[in-house]
């Protein structure tokens, strides 16, 4: 497993001050990468590593010349307009390029005069999708949402009886994966309104988000040669934060019996930045309790070092505002706080199960953890479940109640990891807001 190295150490200080604070999602401990460029520019997107308030750019690091060795060598892969070809050198460069900015990027560096120059001000920016996605497939691992979605759903026992022998997924849409800050367009589809006799098609009212975890793959496997679970951890590039947008009234309709389709490929967002595995080093924790009644694993999904270090501490929060708040400058109000640890399967899990049958996985595949759930309405990471279908209406600040999303309505999630004896580290934020339906192409 990736282990904690000088990179890691709270005592770290960067010459960047504003990486230095408490408040900060990106100290040197973090160094996510992202694609990115100056807003209004024609100039071309490429990468870049979060630090403070500011994006060390990858393209002058290289072009200053300031790293040697692999280091070099991955800079220059990390500046393209995707991170797909520094994503795909693996883990020692990935290690070498993070050791080398966190180098540069320290107090008393003696580069630092050049890590100057490649600085560019976060709000001067504008962002890409950082990869270059073939593949979005979408997991559904956490053992509450599958409970309570269940529950919603009168179903008796609640979970599918496959839950705990798999990490259950269905293919996604990986044209519509667009970055965080896209508007998210009200979609048409196919509904059944309550007492009608059968389906109309129109703007959706069951407008939903759900709060996931994404994983990008960094170095895939030939087809028809599985990933062993030990090997996983090796070829996990990084985590992001994921909004898989969901239409539950498309869902209801058309899913039976093949699962989501139009429900959810008209958008899913994607975070700026990508966590590093490496990053996440410190906050790796014991893969969830199964429980007394789970059954045995079966042997691709079993690892003793996934068991012991599978999980991963990742603490999330979906935050709303509603266009009426944003007029009265009230600010957008925490909806949820969610535990990525408690998911049932690990990502390690999901990544060996993807490629168990042979199937090649590819550098900048992304995956979705599935909608990360508690038991209780605090902790649950999509509409559905706290407006319990609909039934259960909430108030937002300023007397405005919401069962799922209305047009102006903002979704913003963050994600945070905290371990005693390392600095905080976090994701940035992924945010969507909801605009109204196109016309009807009849009308
Ligand atoms: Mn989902």
């Amino acid at each position: 497993m990736t282990v904690t190295n000088e990179t890691h150490d709270i005592g770290l200080k960067s010459w960047v001050e504003t990486a230095n604070g408490s408040e900060t999602d990106f100290p040197i401990q973090n160094l996510p990468f992202g694609v990115f460029r100056r807003h209004g520019d024609d100039e071309p997107f490429r990468g870049g590593v979060a630090i403070g308030d500011q994006i060390l750019d990858m393209t002058a690091c290289a072009q200053a010349g300031v790293f040697d060795g692999l280091a070099a060598a991955s800079a220059a892969a990390a500046s393209e307009s995707s991170l797909n070809s520094f994503m795909a050198l693996g883990p020692k460069h990935w290690s070498a390029l993070r050791l080398a900015i966190s180098r540069l990027l320290r107090t008393g560096s003696p580069d630092q005069a050049v890590g100057e120059a490649a600085l560019v001000p976060l709000y001067e920016v504008e962002f890409a999708v950082p990869g270059a996605i073939a593949n979005f497939t979408d997991f559904y691992t956490s053992l509450d949402h599958a409970n309570n979605g269940g529950r919603l759903s009168r179903r008796d026992p609640p979970l599918f009886p496959n839950f705990k022998h798999l990490p259950v997924a269905y293919h996604g849409r990986a044209s519509s994966i667009s970055i965080g800050g896209s508007p998210c367009r009200r979609p048409r589809g196919q509904i059944v309104l309550p007492d009608a006799k059968g389906p109309s098609f129109e703007p959706v009212r069951m407008l939903d988000y759900e709060m996931e975890i994404g994983a990008y793959v960094g170095v895939g496997n030939p087809k028809g040669y599985p990933i062993p679970l030990a090997e996983a951890d090796q070829r996990l590039f990084g985590l992001c934060l994921l909004n898989d947008w969901s239409a539950r009234d498309i869902q209801g309709w058309e899913s039976q019996p093949l699962g989501p389709f139009l429900a959810k490929s008209f958008m899913t967002s994607v975070s700026p930045w990508i966590v590093t595995m490496e990053a996440l080093a410190p906050f790796r924790v014991a893969a969830a309790d199964r429980g007394d009644d789970a059954p045995e694993l079966l042997a691709h999904l079993n690892e003793a070092s996934d068991r012991a270090s599978g999980g991963l501490d990742v603490t999330v929060e979906v935050y709303l505002s509603s266009a009426r708040m944003r007029e009265a400058g009230t600010p957008p109000v925490r909806r949820s706080q969610g535990y990525f640890r408690k998911n049932y399967w690990t990502v390690f899990q999901m990544l060996a199960h993807h490629a168990s049958n042979g199937c090649n996985m590819q550098t900048g595949d992304l995956f979705g953890s599935g909608t990360v759930s508690g038991p209780v309405r605090d902790e649950m990471g999509c509409l559905m479940e706290i407006s319990e279908r609909g039934a259960a209406p909430f108030e937002l600040p300023g007397g405005e109640s919401r069962t799922f999303l209305e047009d102006g309505d903002e979704v913003i999630f963050r994600g945070k990891c905290e371990r005693k004896n390392f600095a905080t580290i976090g994701f940035g934020e992924c945010r969507g807001r909801v605009s109204p339906a196109h016309p009807a192409l009849n009308s």
